[in-house]
This record gives structure tokens, C-alpha cells and sequence, in this order.
């Protein structure tokens, strides 16, 4: 049977930037087949009033550590290295039990605020753990969520000069065989995937150079995208020229990790010659402006990234340097720290969106499905209520959506299947998820406390 939703503004973010201030949305099975003004010319379909709404693309989150969501507000005032350096130890003690409960609330969350798809870079293998890249997935899948899983890795422990504990790092040859294995055994590549994998070592200065090197080769002779963590901070720019002697960028780019199938978390800290080198090589970055905040790393050049040619996606980074975790949230905070930086034409509100949405998708390489909302592409559908207190009187819906008040989502559709309905989560409970995760993030601190 067809849905229609109906009587709601629609955001396309196609590429003409088509609106309609009226309009509707055709549905079946898990695709748009027709977008328009006015009501819907169909009969005997299902009908969602979307009066006082506003729909837009599902939002594609590009960065996230889920297991962070059980180690929320520790290292308040930490700079980046100070921060992982004081949570290092404590993520020695994640289990299986800890991602399914952290995995669970980051993903509820993430759901609530109108993210379809989200990626999740997980670098974190404690001996005896577990498959935790497995236990991600099956929250996914649970929630119903569209989930781009990184296999991440760490192997350049502090005797060898990173910055990780050498009891955190993983050897070379298993972290590829798990990586292999990662793709095998939950990559999708078919129209329509729920889930796809990408291999994401974590950072220049907890992966070795002949790491990234053999994942990148990997990952280009098995299909699947790469992620990993670039330019975030000064120190890590002061580490590269002390052991690679040359900045961060040029050390991935003599790596064969800069193009169209890689796309790198903040990119703060880049020169002209460098944005100019993701452009041409469309290179993606996943900006992250809440977590560049709390952990004071600086201002991403996002505007000069989209103006060359480079994907810039969105992403919330994990829970423990952003609390919040929503993705709507991070639509005004680009906005503002855009300007911020670079007066008030250096964003618009439009701007914002698409960053969440189709150059997300371009950043996953998944533009030719989702990101926008046209004939053809997935039902991935965020339906945002403006009429009520917060929003009621603002006539531009955009406006609203992206300077207004934080926003949940009031229908989240997902391949056509309702994960939000009402503004409530519905393929989990809530409340059980929220008593899960406290009782594991508080056994997690314990388990530290008893190890130490
Ligand atoms: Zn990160």
C-alpha cells in the first residue's frame, strides 16, 4: 500500500533547492515515488497529515563513537590528548554489555533528533570483549536505523611513541583479519543497504603509517569507504611534523588516503593549499561542531572546504565530547560557529541543512540514494513540528528548523518504516534504554574503580 503525507513544507534539498510551502509525498515500499505541491493526486493510500510540519531528508550523522555514550561528562576541561589520555583506561573496560546499552541510547538519541542513517567509528577492542562491532550492528538493527559501522583500529601504543596505552592497541595482522571479516560479514553493497562497512583506523598518532597504508589497500580492493580522525587539534599538527616531518595532511595524502572514497573527521586545522587538495580530490569531512567546542580544538573551514568541492557532512562525534548527541542540534551549532568565525553571510540556515543532508550522503557515498527527497531515492523522511510554542510564528520553515529551538523530530521514517512517531521512539523503549544505560555506565565506572 502507498502512503501520502500531506499538507507539510517540504525542504528537498534537491539539487535546484526545490520547496513547497504545501506540499506532499508519495511513498511505497521503502521509496519517494512523487514529491509536490498541493495535495496528493493518489486514492486509497494511507494518509499522514503533515499540517504544521516540515519535512526534510532524514539526516545523515558522518562521525560517532557509540560506545562513548556510557562515559558522558567526564574530562570536563580537558583539551583533546589530555581528554583521551585520562579516558583511554576507563574504555579498557567496555564489554558487550556496555555497547549494547551505550549503542542503544546514542542511536535513540540520534533517532529522536531526525537522523536516518548514522556512521559509528569504533576503535575501541578490549582483550576478551567481545565482537562489539557485532553488538552495534544488532542495536541498529533493532532500532531500525540505516548504519554505516567503521571497523576502526589502534596499533602505535605509547612505548612505540602514540598516545594510547600499549594495552589498547591491537596487532597489525589481526586488526586486518577483523577487518576483512567486518566486510564479510555485514557490508551490503545492494541498493538499499541497511548497513555498509568502512575501515577507519583511528589517527596519526595511535595508527602506524604501514597500517594505514595496507587499509587503505584493503579497503580499495574489497569496495568500502575509509574513515579516520584528521587535523583535529595543534597538537596533533606538532605531532606529525615531529615524527612524519610534514603537517597532517600531506602525511595521509602520501598515504594514498586523500579522495572521493575517503571522507576525514574535523579537519579543523588546514591551509589554503590543503582545502584546495580535498577539493580536487573530494575528499569528505565530516565537521563536528559541537565536539571542536567542548574540547576547544578550534573553528573547521567548512565554508572554504564546500566552496572547493569537498563533501562536508555533519556528525555529532561520541558522547564523551558531546553530550547531547543529537544531530538537529548540530545543524544551528555549524551555523553559529560558521559565523563566528566568518560573519553572518558565511552560512545559511538552507546551507545548514544540506551539510546534514545530502553532502552527509555524498560524504557515504550514498547520494544517489538518500540525502535529498525526489523520485526514486529511499523514504528516509524527517517530519519536524513547527506549529506548537517554540516555533509557531516564524514563516520561513528552514528559519525555524535550524535558528529556532532544538527540535525532536515528530515522524522519522526510515526506509518508509516508522523509527519515531509522535515525537516517541518506536522500536525500543525508551524509558528501558535510559535505565540500561545508567546501570551500565555506572557498573563501567566501577569496573575501573576495581581494576585501579
Ligand atoms: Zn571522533
Amino acid at each position: 500500500m502507498r502512503t501520502v503525507i500531506e499538507g507539510c513544507a517540504i525542504a528537498t534539498i534537491d539539487a535546484a533547492g526545490t520547496e513547497h510551502r504545501d506540499g506532499h509525498l508519495v511513498l511505497e515500499g521503502d521509496r519517494i515515488v512523487a514529491v509536490g505541491e498541493g495535495p496528493a493526486p493518489e486514492a486509497g493510500a494511507r494518509r499522514i497529515d503533515g499540517r504544521g510540519c516540515l519535512a526534510t531528508p532524514g539526516l545523515v550523522n558522518c562521525h560517532h563513537h557509540l560506545y562513548q555514550w556510557a562515559t558522558r561528562g567526564l574530562a570536563q576541561q580537558a583539551t583533546l590528548f589530555e581528554w583521551l589520555v585520562e579516558l583511554y583506561p576507563v574504555w579498557a573496560h567496555v564489554d558487550a554489555e556496555v555497547e549494547w546499552a551505550a549503542a542503544r541510547a546514542g542511536l535513540a538519541a540520534l533517532a529522536r533528533s531526525g537522523c536516518s542513517t548514522s556512521t559509528d567509528h569504533h576503535y575501541v577492542f578490549p582483550a576478551g570483549a567481545g565482537d562489539l562491532l557485532e553488538v552495534e550492528v544488532q542495536a541498529a538493527r533493532a532500532l531500525g536505523v540505516r548504519f554505516h559501522p567503521c571497523r576502526g583500529s589502534m596499533d602505535l601504543g605509547r612505548s612505540d611513541g602514540g598516545l594510547p596505552p600499549d594495552a589498547a592497541v591491537e596487532d597489525r595482522d589481526v586488526i586486518l583479519a577483523a577487518s576483512e571479516a567486518a566486510i564479510d560479514r555485514f557490508h551490503d553493497p545492494a541498493p538499499g543497504a541497511m548497513v555498509r562497512v568502512a575501515l577507519a583506523p583511528c589517527s596519526p598518532f595511535s595508527v602506524t603509517a604501514a597500517l594505514m597504508a595496507e587499509t587503505a589497500q584493503l579497503a580499495r580492493r574489497r569496495g568500502v569507504r575509509l574513515h579516520t580522525h584528521l587535523a583535529e587539534t595543534l597538537d596533533e599538527e606538532a605531532f606529525c611534523q615531529q615524527r612524519f616531518g610534514v603537517r597532517p595532511v600531506q602525511y595521509l595524502d602520501d598515504l594514498g588516503w586523500l579522495g572521493d572514497d575517503v571522507w576525514l573527521a574535523h579537519c579543523v586545522h588546514l591551509n589554503a593549499e590543503e582545502i584546495a587538495r580535498f577539493g580536487a580530490s573530494r575528499t569528505g569531512v565530516a565537521h563536528c561542531p559541537s565536539s571542536n567546542a567542548r574540547l576547544g580544538a578550534g573553528i573547521a573551514p567548512v565554508v572554504d572546504l564546500a566552496r572547493a568541492g569537498a563533501p562536508v557532512g555533519l556528525g555529532v562525534d561520541g558522547g564523551a565530547s558531546n553530550e547531547a548527541g543529537a544531530l538537529s542540534v548540530e545543524l544551528r551549532q555549524a551555523l553559529l560557529v560558521a559565523r563566528l568565525g566568518r560573519g553572518p553571510a558565511a552560512l545559511t540556515a538552507r546551507g545548514a541543512l544540506a551539510l546534514a543532508t545530502i553532502e552527509g550522503a555524498r560524504c557515504l557515498g550514498r547520494d544517489d540514494e538518500l540525502g535529498s527527497l525526489e523520485a526514486g531515492k529511499l523514504a528516509d523522511i524527517a517530519l519536524w513540528r513547527l506549529d506548537g510554542l517554540d516555533h509557531a510564528g516564524i514563516e520561513d520553515p528552514v528559519a525555524a528548523l535550524v535558528l529556532g529551538a532544538p527540535c525532536p523530530v515528530d515522524l522519522l521514517l526510515v526506509g518508509g518504516r516508522a523509527v519515531v512517531e509522535s515525537a516517541e521512539l518506536r522500536t525500543g523503549d525508551a524509558e528501558e534504554i535510559a535505565a540500561d544505560i545508567a546501570r551500565q555506565s555506572r557498573r563501567l565506572l566501577d569496573r575501573v574503580a576495581a581494576a585501579a
